[in-house]
This record gives C-alpha cells, sequence and structure tokens, in this order.
C-alpha cells in the first residue's frame, strides 16, 4: 500500500510461566529433622493492553510483533518465593479492535481506559511448605507452575471520534480541524498530506466538546483506481455524524457538486448504512468566490438530497463558529459512539490425553503430573461449570481414575495436580 499508515497489525503474545515451587527442609543445628520449607514460584507476568491517546496508528507493531511476558522465578528453601514475573503492557490507540487471529471474532474494543487482560500469566506452584498436614509431615514435593496464557491476534483501528470530515484531498478538512481543535495536522497545498488520522477535541461551551477526525486516504487512491478509498472508510464506521467538505471555489479546477456525489458514491458502495449517516455538507473556501453562482448551485444541489448545508471559509475562520456549534447540537441528539461487543469465546484448547501421567503415591496424597495436564489446566476457568465439566471429562477419558483405582486409591484421599486439590471420591 503507498500509504504509510499502519491500521492492521497481526501480533502473537505470550504471557509468562509460573515459576516452580520448592522442595526443601528447614535445617539447623541440633535439630535432626526441621520442617518443610520450600517457597512458592512466582506468577509469570500478563499482557495487558492499554489505551494511549499520543497514538494514532498501529505504527509501532509493524516491525514488533512478539511480546513476552517475564516468567515466574521458581521458589526457594527458608520459604522464599520466588518474584513474580513483570507484566507486560502494550499501548494502543482508542478504538482498536483486538480479534483473535484465527477466527476474526472481536476479543475487545479497546474504548475505554480500563486496562484489558489479554493473556493471564501462568499461576506460580507451591512450594512444600504447604503440604505438611499432620498425616503427610514429610512432603518431598512441590508443584510446578503453569504456563502462561498465549493468544495470536489481529489489532484493527476503528478510531473513536463522533465527527468524521470527509472529501476530497486539498478541500481543507485539515485547516478546518486545526481551527477548531488544538490539533496540528499537516496542511499543504499537494495531495497525499495526511498519511496518518489526526483527532482532535472541539470544545464548544463548558461541557460542551466532541472528538473530530481527519481521515487520511478517503478517496485518494480510489479516485485514481489504486483501491484504497475503501480500506480507510473503515475509520469512519464509528463515526456519529459526518462533515462532508467541497472546495466550492474550485480553485483546483474540481467540481463541487461532482466530488459532493463522488464520494457519497463511495460511502455507499462500501458500506450503504455508512452513506445513511447523518452528513452535513460544508463549502468551504467560500473567500476565495468571486460570485456565488457556484455556492448556490452546490447548496440547492445538497438540500435537495436532503442534507444540511453550510458554507465557510476555513482559512479566515468565517463561519466556523456557527458550523461547530450546530455539530455539537446535533451530536446531542445522536446516539453514543458504537461500542462493539465482544464475540470471542475461549475454547478448550484441543488436548491430547493419551500421554499417561506421572502419578506419586505420598501417604494419602496422590501426586498428578503431565505435560498435556498442565496445559489443560492453564486453559481450564475453575470458576465456570462448564469448563470443570470439561476438565473431569479430559481426566476420565485419559483413564487416569482407573489407574489411580489399580494402584489402590481409596476415597477420602487427596488427588494433588498443580494448583488444585480434591478428595477422591469413586
Ligand atoms: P485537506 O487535504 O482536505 O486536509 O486540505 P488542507 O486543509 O490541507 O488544505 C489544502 C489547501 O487549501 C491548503 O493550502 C490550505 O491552506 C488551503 N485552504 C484550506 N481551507 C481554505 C479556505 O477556506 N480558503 C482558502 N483560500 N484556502 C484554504
Ligand atoms: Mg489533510
Amino acid at each position: 500500500m503507498a500509504n504509510g499508515f499502519i491500521d492492521k497489525a497481526r501480533i502473537t503474545c505470550r504471557a509468562g510461566n509460573g515459576g516452580n515451587g520448592a522442595v526443601a527442609f528447614h535445617r539447623e543445628k541440633y535439630i535432626a529433622a526441621g520442617g518443610p520449607d520450600g517457597g512458592d514460584g512466582g506468577n509469570g507476568g500478563s499482557i495487558i493492553l492499554k489505551v494511549d491517546d499520543n497514538m494514532s496508528t498501529l505504527m509501532d507493531f509493524r516491525y514488533k510483533r512478539k511480546y513476552v511476558a517475564d516468567n515466574g522465578v521458581d521458589g526457594q528453601g527458608g520459604r522464599k518465593s520466588g518474584k513474580d514475573g513483570q507484566s507486560l503492557t502494550i499501548r494502543v490507540p482508542r478504538g482498536t479492535l483486538v480479534r483473535d487471529a484465527e477466527t476474526n471474532e472481536i476479543i475487545k474494543d479497546m474504548s475505554d481506559d480500563q486496562p484489558y487482560v489479554l493473556c493471564k500469566g501462568g499461576r506460580g506452584g507451591w512450594g512444600n511448605q504447604h503440604f505438611a498436614t499432620p498425616t503427610r509431615q514429610v512432603p518431598r514435593f512441590a508443584k510446578a507452575g503453569l504456563p502462561g496464557e498465549s493468544h495470536d491476534v489481529v489489532l484493527e483501528l476503528k478510531l473513536l471520534a463522533d465527527v468524521g470530515l470527509v472529501g476530497f484531498p486539498n478541500v481543507g478538512k485539515s485547516t478546518l480541524l486545526s481551527v477548531v481543535t488544538k490539533a496540528h495536522p499537516k496542511i499543504a497545498n499537494y495531495h497525499f498530506t495526511t498519511l496518518y488520522p489526526n483527532l482532535g477535541v472541539v470544545y464548544v461551551d463548558e461541557g460542551v466538546s466532541f472528538v473530530m477526525a481527519d481521515i487520511p486516504g478517503i478517496i485518494e487512491g480510489a479516485s485514481e483506481g489504486a483501491g484504497l478509498g475503501h480500506d480507510f472508510l473503515r475509520h469512519i464506521d464509528r463515526c456519529r455524524l459526518l462533515v462532508h467538505l467541497v472546495d466550492v471555489s474550485g480553485s483546483e479546477g474540481r467540481d463541487p457538486i461532482a466530488d459532493f456525489d463522488a464520494i457519497n458514491a463511495e460511502l455507499k458502495e462500501y458500506s450503504p448504512e455508512l452513506a445513511t449517516r447523518p452528513q452535513i455538507a460544508v463549502a468551504n473556501k467560500t473567500d476565495l468566490l468571486m460570485d456565488t453562482e457556484q455556492l448556490d448551485a452546490f447548496r440547492a444541489h445538497v438540500e435537495e438530497l436532503g442534507y444540511e448545508f453550510f458554507a465557510m471559509s476555513a482559512a479566515t475562520h468565517q463561519g466556523t463558529r456557527e458550523l461547530v456549534r450546530h455539530i455539537a447540537q446535533r451530536l446531542a441528539e445522536l446516539p453514543p459512539v458504537t461500542v462493539y461487543e465482544p464475540e470471542y469465546v475461549p475454547r478448550p484448547p484441543q488436548i491430547d490425553t493419551s500421554e499417561p501421567l506421572e502419578i506419586h503415591r505420598e501417604d494419602d496424597t496422590w501426586l498428578v503430573e503431565g505435560p498435556w495436564l498442565q496445559r489443560l489446566m492453564a486453559n481450564i476457568n475453575f470458576s465456570d461449570y462448564e469448563s470443570r465439566m470439561y476438565f473431569d471429562k479430559m481426566l476420565r477419558q485419559s483413564g487416569l481414575f482407573d489407574r489411580l483405582e489399580q494402584m489402590g486409591i481409596q476415597d477420602g484421599h487427596i488427588v494433588s495436580m498443580y494448583d488444585l486439590e480434591f478428595e477422591y471420591q469413586r
């Protein structure tokens, strides 16, 4: 794409693994056998997403695609817990949709300021300090940490703005934005100046403000057959109101009526719904007009089509104040900006349970471990009934309980797997 604006990126995220618990025994001079004092493994760091309003593109993700949080440190003797792995915070522009890379389902719409945990760090394993009970005084076991979650996601930017400016290049969109907001968009008398979106807050009155965005690329490519246009239109998907600018002076030899219709045709082709979005037609560069013929013709055209009409000069600020006030009034009556609901439902991991698990007996405790069990447990939400049922099904399917029976497990014994312990019942 000829445009430098990055609005889609695929990244791989992996949370840190939990550290292992330690097996250790307290030793002091003159004390023959001390108690178990193996410390716990630290939790793995998580991958956290957070909105950063200083970002307006996904450019940062073009070259850096892998994000890995730190592992938790293993526990040590003397009840010393391992340090938790540091979480990694990934900053994204407001309005970034996070999708599952495989199914394309929306995981999260990053449109508010709440940090979002995309991948949870693995829980640290318990050291043997926890496993001393009256019947189990010398626990020679500790628990391994669980792996951190990982996820391949696609980030897609759908800007969060109340108002989207649309129109051909050089009609004055960036100029208007710079006049009514504190944003400093590039303004130049040549095309293709806007390579990234500019957002600005328009303060109308005390307590009344809205966000206006100047969207890059619209039409530039499409009008030249390069097919760029539609990609950019997704950035106005969420705008509640469109402000459609034309250069009514025809200073570049363009025909405002033809331009206006061409843009609306593009919008309609991209999304019929977007074409019916509230839209205000604005004739800019009135300071250059010799007579009002063009202006009157344009006004008649858009009003006949049912659009509201405004005339202004972004250069001399004439009419910009009135436009801004009117936009604020319209917005007050319009529904709020769309926030997308998550669609993604975590699926139980595809796990092959055929590899036999390791079983160790310590008094009345049965320790069960194995790679697939570790992976399964890292992906099971034990507070969710369905997930617990699935976990139970997998254990049964693996033949674990039959083996425990053969090895002599009794009702009331403890089955201990990583950070889960439960009483065995036939
Ligand atoms: P954009 O491509 O739509 O963002 O257009 P810009 O805001 O970059 O403006 C393109 C050119 O038109 C710049 O040279 C501006 O100074 C000029 N311009 C913008 N608005 C007006 C206006 O109201 N009157 C005049 N005379 N020039 C304008
Ligand atoms: Mg511009």
